[in-house]
Protein backbone atom coordinates (compact mmCIF):
# COMPACT_ATOMS: atom_id res chain seq x y z
CA UNK A 1 0.00 0.00 0.00
CA UNK A 2 1.63 3.43 -0.89
CA UNK A 3 1.54 6.50 1.59
CA UNK A 4 -0.13 8.52 -0.97
CA UNK A 5 -3.17 6.01 -1.08
CA UNK A 6 -3.09 5.51 2.61
CA UNK A 7 -3.20 9.05 3.34
CA UNK A 8 -6.26 9.47 0.96
CA UNK A 9 -7.81 6.55 2.13
CA UNK A 10 -7.57 7.02 5.44
CA UNK A 11 -10.03 10.47 5.72
CA UNK A 12 -12.40 10.93 7.78
CA UNK A 13 -15.99 10.57 6.48
CA UNK A 14 -17.34 12.64 3.86
CA UNK A 15 -19.49 15.31 5.26
CA UNK A 16 -22.96 14.17 3.83
CA UNK A 17 -22.69 10.66 5.59
CA UNK A 18 -21.71 12.36 9.48
CA UNK A 19 -23.18 15.35 11.55
CA UNK A 20 -22.67 18.16 9.79
CA UNK A 21 -19.67 20.28 11.25
CA UNK A 22 -20.63 23.10 13.15
CA UNK A 23 -19.04 26.47 11.29
CA UNK A 24 -15.68 28.03 12.67
CA UNK A 25 -16.08 30.91 14.93
CA UNK A 26 -14.62 34.30 14.95
CA UNK A 27 -10.86 34.29 13.55
CA UNK A 28 -11.96 30.58 11.76
CA UNK A 29 -11.06 28.70 14.99
CA UNK A 30 -13.04 26.05 15.75
CA UNK A 31 -13.70 24.80 19.63
CA UNK A 32 -13.68 20.97 20.43
CA UNK A 33 -14.20 19.48 23.88
CA UNK A 34 -11.19 17.72 24.85
CA UNK A 35 -12.11 14.98 27.54
CA UNK A 36 -8.63 13.29 28.72
CA UNK A 37 -10.14 10.65 30.58
CA UNK A 38 -7.66 7.83 32.09
CA UNK A 39 -4.81 5.71 31.89
CA UNK A 40 -2.99 7.06 28.52
CA UNK A 41 -5.47 9.30 27.76
CA UNK A 42 -4.49 12.42 28.85
CA UNK A 43 -0.54 11.86 27.76
CA UNK A 44 -1.66 10.86 24.02
CA UNK A 45 -3.94 13.91 24.18
CA UNK A 46 -1.27 16.49 25.19
CA UNK A 47 0.91 15.23 22.49
CA UNK A 48 -2.19 15.68 20.36
CA UNK A 49 -2.43 19.56 20.99
CA UNK A 50 1.62 19.61 21.27
CA UNK A 51 1.47 18.76 17.46
CA UNK A 52 -1.84 20.86 16.99
CA UNK A 53 0.20 23.42 18.45
CA UNK A 54 3.19 23.14 16.33
CA UNK A 55 1.07 23.12 13.43
CA UNK A 56 -0.65 26.17 13.51
CA UNK A 57 -4.44 24.11 14.20
CA UNK A 58 -6.89 26.78 14.05
CA UNK A 59 -8.51 24.78 16.97
CA UNK A 60 -9.25 25.69 20.51
CA UNK A 61 -9.69 22.89 23.26
CA UNK A 62 -12.02 23.16 25.85
CA UNK A 63 -10.84 20.51 28.49
CA UNK A 64 -13.24 18.86 30.40
CA UNK A 65 -12.30 16.33 33.20
CA UNK A 66 -14.61 12.96 34.02
CA UNK A 67 -13.83 11.57 37.75
CA UNK A 68 -14.32 7.79 36.90
CA UNK A 69 -14.10 7.45 40.50
CA UNK A 70 -17.21 9.01 41.46
CA UNK A 71 -20.40 7.04 41.39
CA UNK A 72 -22.20 11.11 40.66
CA UNK A 73 -22.90 11.54 36.88
CA UNK A 74 -22.14 15.22 37.18
CA UNK A 75 -18.56 14.66 35.42
CA UNK A 76 -20.08 13.38 32.55
CA UNK A 77 -22.77 15.45 32.31
CA UNK A 78 -20.67 18.52 31.98
CA UNK A 79 -18.70 16.57 29.40
CA UNK A 80 -22.03 16.06 27.39
CA UNK A 81 -22.91 19.98 27.92
CA UNK A 82 -19.94 20.87 26.13
CA UNK A 83 -19.99 18.27 23.50
CA UNK A 84 -23.74 19.22 22.72
CA UNK A 85 -22.27 23.11 22.73
CA UNK A 86 -19.20 22.67 20.50
CA UNK A 87 -20.52 19.75 18.65
CA UNK A 88 -17.37 17.87 18.10
CA UNK A 89 -15.22 16.45 20.89
CA UNK A 90 -12.07 14.25 20.85
CA UNK A 91 -11.34 11.82 23.71
CA UNK A 92 -9.83 9.52 25.80
CA UNK A 93 -11.01 6.50 27.33
CA UNK A 94 -12.93 7.21 30.62
CA UNK A 95 -12.33 3.91 32.88
CA UNK A 96 -15.17 1.99 33.84
CA UNK A 97 -14.00 0.61 37.32
CA UNK A 98 -16.07 -3.20 37.67
CA UNK A 99 -15.58 -2.81 41.45
CA UNK A 100 -18.79 0.27 41.21
CA UNK A 101 -22.07 -0.85 41.66
CA UNK A 102 -23.94 -1.70 38.81
CA UNK A 103 -26.04 1.23 38.64
CA UNK A 104 -22.66 3.28 37.94
CA UNK A 105 -23.37 2.59 33.88
CA UNK A 106 -20.15 3.43 31.67
CA UNK A 107 -19.32 7.24 31.43
CA UNK A 108 -18.39 5.58 27.52
CA UNK A 109 -21.74 4.21 26.79
CA UNK A 110 -23.69 7.16 28.72
CA UNK A 111 -22.03 10.00 26.35
CA UNK A 112 -22.51 7.94 23.43
CA UNK A 113 -26.29 7.34 24.18
CA UNK A 114 -27.25 10.75 25.25
CA UNK A 115 -25.52 12.41 22.19
CA UNK A 116 -27.17 9.35 20.17
CA UNK A 117 -23.71 8.69 18.54
CA UNK A 118 -25.02 5.92 16.31
CA UNK A 119 -22.14 5.32 13.82
CA UNK A 120 -19.44 4.21 15.47
CA UNK A 121 -16.36 3.84 12.10
CA UNK A 122 -13.36 2.44 12.27
CA UNK A 123 -10.94 2.08 8.99
CA UNK A 124 -8.47 -0.76 9.38
CA UNK A 125 -5.32 -0.81 6.77
CA UNK A 126 -2.36 -2.50 7.15
CA UNK A 127 -0.06 0.17 7.50
CA UNK A 128 3.83 1.12 6.26
CA UNK A 129 6.73 -0.27 8.24
CA UNK A 130 4.59 -2.69 10.69
CA UNK A 131 5.23 -6.38 10.57
CA UNK A 132 2.23 -8.15 10.46
CA UNK A 133 1.25 -11.75 9.85
CA UNK A 134 -1.35 -10.48 7.17
CA UNK A 135 -0.63 -8.16 4.70
CA UNK A 136 -3.34 -5.56 2.06
CA UNK A 137 -6.28 -5.34 4.73
CA UNK A 138 -8.22 -2.58 4.49
CA UNK A 139 -11.78 -3.03 6.09
CA UNK A 140 -14.20 -0.09 6.76
CA UNK A 141 -16.40 -1.78 9.99
CA UNK A 142 -19.47 0.32 11.28
CA UNK A 143 -20.80 -0.58 14.44
CA UNK A 144 -24.54 0.34 15.30
CA UNK A 145 -22.89 2.26 18.69
CA UNK A 146 -26.07 2.79 20.60
CA UNK A 147 -28.59 -0.46 21.48
CA UNK A 148 -27.99 -3.83 21.22
CA UNK A 149 -26.32 -5.46 24.09
CA UNK A 150 -25.31 -2.00 25.34
CA UNK A 151 -28.59 -1.14 26.43
CA UNK A 152 -27.84 -1.16 29.90
CA UNK A 153 -30.62 -3.18 31.09
CA UNK A 154 -30.23 -5.82 33.64
CA UNK A 155 -32.09 -6.95 36.34
CA UNK A 156 -31.87 -10.09 38.84
CA UNK A 157 -35.90 -10.64 39.78
CA UNK A 158 -35.45 -13.47 40.97
CA UNK A 159 -31.96 -14.57 43.05
CA UNK A 160 -29.40 -16.58 40.67
CA UNK A 161 -31.15 -15.15 36.87
CA UNK A 162 -29.82 -12.58 35.41
CA UNK A 163 -31.55 -10.95 32.49
CA UNK A 164 -29.85 -8.96 30.51
CA UNK A 165 -31.41 -7.05 27.66
CA UNK A 166 -30.74 -7.18 24.05
CA UNK A 167 -32.33 -4.43 22.52
CA UNK A 168 -32.70 -3.87 18.49
CA UNK A 169 -34.98 -1.99 16.83
CA UNK A 170 -35.90 -1.40 13.31
CA UNK A 171 -35.59 2.32 12.98
CA UNK A 172 -31.53 1.66 14.40
CA UNK A 173 -31.07 -1.26 12.01
CA UNK A 174 -32.45 0.82 9.27
CA UNK A 175 -30.08 4.10 9.95
CA UNK A 176 -27.03 1.88 10.89
CA UNK A 177 -27.08 -0.01 7.35
CA UNK A 178 -28.22 2.88 5.62
CA UNK A 179 -25.18 4.84 6.90
CA UNK A 180 -22.74 1.51 6.12
CA UNK A 181 -24.59 1.78 2.27
CA UNK A 182 -24.22 5.70 1.51
CA UNK A 183 -20.42 5.32 3.13
CA UNK A 184 -20.27 2.51 1.02
CA UNK A 185 -21.32 4.65 -2.39
CA UNK A 186 -18.89 7.28 -1.03
CA UNK A 187 -16.13 5.52 -0.96
CA UNK A 188 -16.51 3.47 -4.28
CA UNK A 189 -16.63 0.32 -1.89
CA UNK A 190 -18.10 -2.33 -3.72
CA UNK A 191 -19.90 -4.91 -0.81
CA UNK A 192 -21.04 -4.74 2.18
CA UNK A 193 -20.84 -7.65 4.76
CA UNK A 194 -23.55 -7.78 7.81
CA UNK A 195 -22.12 -9.52 11.12
CA UNK A 196 -24.97 -11.18 12.97
CA UNK A 197 -26.06 -14.62 14.86
CA UNK A 198 -29.50 -14.79 13.30
CA UNK A 199 -29.96 -18.55 13.38
CA UNK A 200 -29.67 -18.02 17.43
CA UNK A 201 -31.31 -14.50 17.84
CA UNK A 202 -33.73 -14.90 15.04
CA UNK A 203 -35.99 -12.22 16.38
CA UNK A 204 -32.93 -9.45 17.15
CA UNK A 205 -30.44 -10.61 15.29
CA UNK A 206 -32.76 -11.55 12.24
CA UNK A 207 -34.28 -8.04 12.26
CA UNK A 208 -31.27 -6.53 12.36
CA UNK A 209 -30.14 -8.48 8.75
CA UNK A 210 -33.39 -7.94 7.61
CA UNK A 211 -33.16 -3.95 7.53
CA UNK A 212 -29.74 -4.62 5.84
CA UNK A 213 -31.40 -6.45 3.39
CA UNK A 214 -34.03 -4.12 2.87
CA UNK A 215 -31.28 -1.25 2.80
CA UNK A 216 -29.06 -3.22 0.48
CA UNK A 217 -31.85 -3.32 -2.00
CA UNK A 218 -31.63 0.20 -2.56
CA UNK A 219 -28.18 -0.06 -3.40
CA UNK A 220 -27.57 -2.44 -6.67
CA UNK A 221 -23.92 -1.34 -7.39
CA UNK A 222 -23.03 -3.04 -3.89
CA UNK A 223 -22.86 -6.42 -3.46
CA UNK A 224 -24.17 -7.44 -0.13
CA UNK A 225 -23.84 -10.55 1.97
CA UNK A 226 -23.54 -11.79 5.20
CA UNK A 227 -21.52 -13.65 7.62
CA UNK A 228 -22.52 -15.28 10.97
CA UNK A 229 -20.18 -13.62 13.71
CA UNK A 230 -18.35 -16.80 14.84
CA UNK A 231 -17.28 -17.49 11.51
CA UNK A 232 -16.26 -14.22 10.53
CA UNK A 233 -13.52 -13.89 12.99
CA UNK A 234 -12.47 -16.78 12.19
CA UNK A 235 -12.23 -16.16 8.30
CA UNK A 236 -10.71 -12.63 9.58
CA UNK A 237 -7.75 -13.94 11.57
CA UNK A 238 -7.18 -16.39 8.27
CA UNK A 239 -8.41 -14.58 5.15
CA UNK A 240 -8.89 -10.74 5.93
CA UNK A 241 -8.58 -9.75 2.31
CA UNK A 242 -11.54 -10.87 1.92
CA UNK A 243 -13.68 -7.99 3.83
CA UNK A 244 -14.70 -4.88 2.34
CA UNK A 245 -17.05 -2.98 4.37
CA UNK A 246 -19.06 -4.64 7.17
CA UNK A 247 -22.07 -3.26 9.10
CA UNK A 248 -22.82 -5.32 12.72
CA UNK A 249 -24.62 -4.71 15.99
CA UNK A 250 -22.77 -3.04 18.88
CA UNK A 251 -21.15 -6.01 20.76
CA UNK A 252 -20.42 -8.21 17.42
CA UNK A 253 -18.50 -4.65 16.71
CA UNK A 254 -16.17 -4.71 19.74
CA UNK A 255 -15.11 -7.99 18.97
CA UNK A 256 -14.69 -7.52 15.24
CA UNK A 257 -12.82 -3.82 15.84
CA UNK A 258 -10.36 -5.33 18.29
CA UNK A 259 -9.64 -8.87 15.88
CA UNK A 260 -8.97 -5.99 13.17
CA UNK A 261 -6.58 -3.77 15.13
CA UNK A 262 -5.11 -6.74 16.58
CA UNK A 263 -4.54 -8.00 12.47
CA UNK A 264 -3.22 -4.56 11.45
CA UNK A 265 -0.58 -4.07 14.24
CA UNK A 266 -2.69 -3.46 17.93
CA UNK A 267 -4.60 -0.98 19.57
CA UNK A 268 -2.32 1.73 19.02
CA UNK A 269 -2.60 2.17 15.79
CA UNK A 270 -6.07 2.46 14.94
CA UNK A 271 -8.39 5.39 14.90
CA UNK A 272 -12.09 5.62 15.26
CA UNK A 273 -15.05 7.90 15.04
CA UNK A 274 -18.42 8.41 16.84
CA UNK A 275 -20.93 10.19 14.43
CA UNK A 276 -25.06 11.08 15.19
CA UNK A 277 -26.91 13.25 13.64
CA UNK A 278 -25.96 16.59 15.20
CA UNK A 279 -21.88 15.20 16.99
CA UNK A 280 -19.12 13.46 16.25
CA UNK A 281 -16.82 12.47 19.05
CA UNK A 282 -13.12 10.99 17.89
CA UNK A 283 -11.12 8.46 20.32
CA UNK A 284 -8.58 5.23 19.54
CA UNK A 285 -11.06 2.37 17.67
CA UNK A 286 -10.32 0.05 20.58
CA UNK A 287 -10.78 2.43 23.18
CA UNK A 288 -8.83 1.20 25.59
CA UNK A 289 -7.62 2.80 28.93
CA UNK A 290 -3.92 1.11 28.78
CA UNK A 291 -3.66 1.86 32.60
CA UNK A 292 -0.54 -0.25 33.36
CA UNK A 293 1.29 1.12 30.51
CA UNK A 294 0.62 4.70 31.56
CA UNK A 295 2.45 8.05 32.67
CA UNK A 296 5.68 5.64 31.26
CA UNK A 297 6.37 7.54 27.73
CA UNK A 298 5.85 4.37 26.21
CA UNK A 299 2.16 4.31 24.61
CA UNK A 300 2.18 4.47 21.07
CA UNK A 301 0.59 8.27 20.05
CA UNK A 302 -0.33 7.22 16.55
CA UNK A 303 -4.10 5.90 16.88
CA UNK A 304 -4.61 8.97 18.87
CA UNK A 305 -2.87 11.61 16.13
CA UNK A 306 -4.78 9.87 13.24
CA UNK A 307 -7.82 9.80 15.16
CA UNK A 308 -7.39 13.83 15.43
CA UNK A 309 -6.94 14.01 12.28
CA UNK A 310 -10.27 12.09 11.44
CA UNK A 311 -11.35 15.00 13.45
CA UNK A 312 -9.60 17.52 11.32
CA UNK A 313 -11.11 16.48 8.08
CA UNK A 314 -14.79 16.78 9.82
CA UNK A 315 -13.90 20.10 10.50
CA UNK A 316 -13.09 20.60 6.64
CA UNK A 317 -9.64 21.59 7.72
CA UNK A 318 -8.30 19.07 5.47
CA UNK A 319 -4.88 20.39 4.36
CA UNK A 320 -3.65 20.09 8.55
CA UNK A 321 -5.42 16.56 8.56
CA UNK A 322 -3.21 15.48 5.60
CA UNK A 323 -0.51 16.90 7.06
CA UNK A 324 -0.31 15.19 10.17
CA UNK A 325 -1.69 12.18 9.04
CA UNK A 326 1.48 12.41 6.27
CA UNK A 327 4.05 12.74 9.07
CA UNK A 328 2.47 9.98 11.06
CA UNK A 329 2.58 7.80 8.59
CA UNK A 330 6.28 8.29 7.20
CA UNK A 331 7.37 8.25 10.88
CA UNK A 332 6.17 4.71 11.07
CA UNK A 333 8.53 3.81 7.98
CA UNK A 334 11.19 4.31 10.73
CA UNK A 335 11.34 0.71 12.70
CA UNK A 336 14.20 3.06 14.73
CA UNK A 337 11.36 4.69 16.18
CA UNK A 338 8.57 1.92 17.16
CA UNK A 339 7.16 1.97 20.11
CA UNK A 340 7.24 -1.48 22.36
CA UNK A 341 3.88 -2.40 21.29
CA UNK A 342 5.18 -3.14 17.62
CA UNK A 343 8.48 -4.12 18.37
CA UNK A 344 10.50 -1.74 18.72
CA UNK A 345 12.28 0.80 21.80
CA UNK A 346 11.11 4.06 20.87
CA UNK A 347 9.10 6.11 23.20
CA UNK A 348 5.99 7.94 22.80
CA UNK A 349 7.62 11.04 23.11
CA UNK A 350 10.57 10.65 20.15
CA UNK A 351 8.21 9.40 18.30
CA UNK A 352 6.03 12.78 18.42
CA UNK A 353 9.36 14.57 17.65
CA UNK A 354 9.86 12.88 14.52
CA UNK A 355 6.67 13.76 13.37
CA UNK A 356 7.16 17.28 14.21
CA UNK A 357 10.50 17.25 12.27
CA UNK A 358 8.34 15.77 9.30
CA UNK A 359 5.56 18.58 9.35
CA UNK A 360 8.20 21.18 9.57
CA UNK A 361 10.30 20.01 6.60
CA UNK A 362 7.18 19.13 4.47
CA UNK A 363 5.92 22.89 5.77
CA UNK A 364 9.88 24.28 4.80
CA UNK A 365 9.50 22.14 1.16
CA UNK A 366 5.80 24.44 0.46
CA UNK A 367 7.05 27.56 1.51
CA UNK A 368 10.58 27.36 -0.62
CA UNK A 369 8.33 25.84 -3.60
P1 LIG B 1 -8.71 -1.53 31.06
O1 LIG B 1 -9.83 -0.57 30.83
O2 LIG B 1 -8.91 -2.40 32.24
O3 LIG B 1 -7.35 -0.87 31.05
P2 LIG B 1 -9.04 -2.31 28.27
O4 LIG B 1 -9.92 -3.36 27.75
O5 LIG B 1 -9.40 -0.89 28.04
O6 LIG B 1 -8.74 -2.56 29.85
P3 LIG B 1 -6.34 -2.09 28.04
O7 LIG B 1 -5.83 -3.02 29.09
O8 LIG B 1 -6.42 -0.67 28.32
O9 LIG B 1 -7.70 -2.62 27.60
O10 LIG B 1 -5.52 -2.29 26.70
C1 LIG B 1 -5.30 -3.58 26.15
C2 LIG B 1 -3.84 -3.77 25.83
O11 LIG B 1 -3.48 -2.85 24.80
C3 LIG B 1 -2.95 -3.45 27.02
O12 LIG B 1 -1.89 -4.38 27.00
C4 LIG B 1 -2.43 -2.05 26.71
O13 LIG B 1 -1.15 -1.84 27.25
C5 LIG B 1 -2.37 -2.06 25.18
N1 LIG B 1 -2.51 -0.72 24.61
C6 LIG B 1 -3.65 0.00 24.52
N2 LIG B 1 -3.42 1.18 23.94
C7 LIG B 1 -2.10 1.22 23.64
C8 LIG B 1 -1.24 2.19 23.03
N3 LIG B 1 -1.69 3.37 22.60
N4 LIG B 1 0.07 1.89 22.91
C9 LIG B 1 0.54 0.72 23.32
N5 LIG B 1 -0.21 -0.24 23.90
C10 LIG B 1 -1.52 0.00 24.06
Amino acid sequence: ITLSRLTTSCQGLPSSSAATPPPAKYGGRHTVTLIPGDGIGPELLSHVREVFRFSCVPVDFEVVHVNSGLESEDDINNAITAIRRNGVALKGNIETKHIMPPSVKSRNNLLRTSLDLYANVMHCQSLPGVQTRHKNIDIIIIRENTEGEYSNLEHESVSGVVESLKIITRNNSLRIADYAFRLAREKGRRRVTAVHKANIMKLGDGLFLQCCREVASGYPDITFDSMIVDNTTMQLVSKPQQFDVMVMPNLYGNVVSNVCAGLVGGPGLVPGANYGRDYAVFETATRNTGKSIADRNIANPTAMLLASCMMLDHLKLYDYASSIRNAVLTTMNETRLHTADIGGQGTTSEVVQSIMRIIQSKGQLTTDL
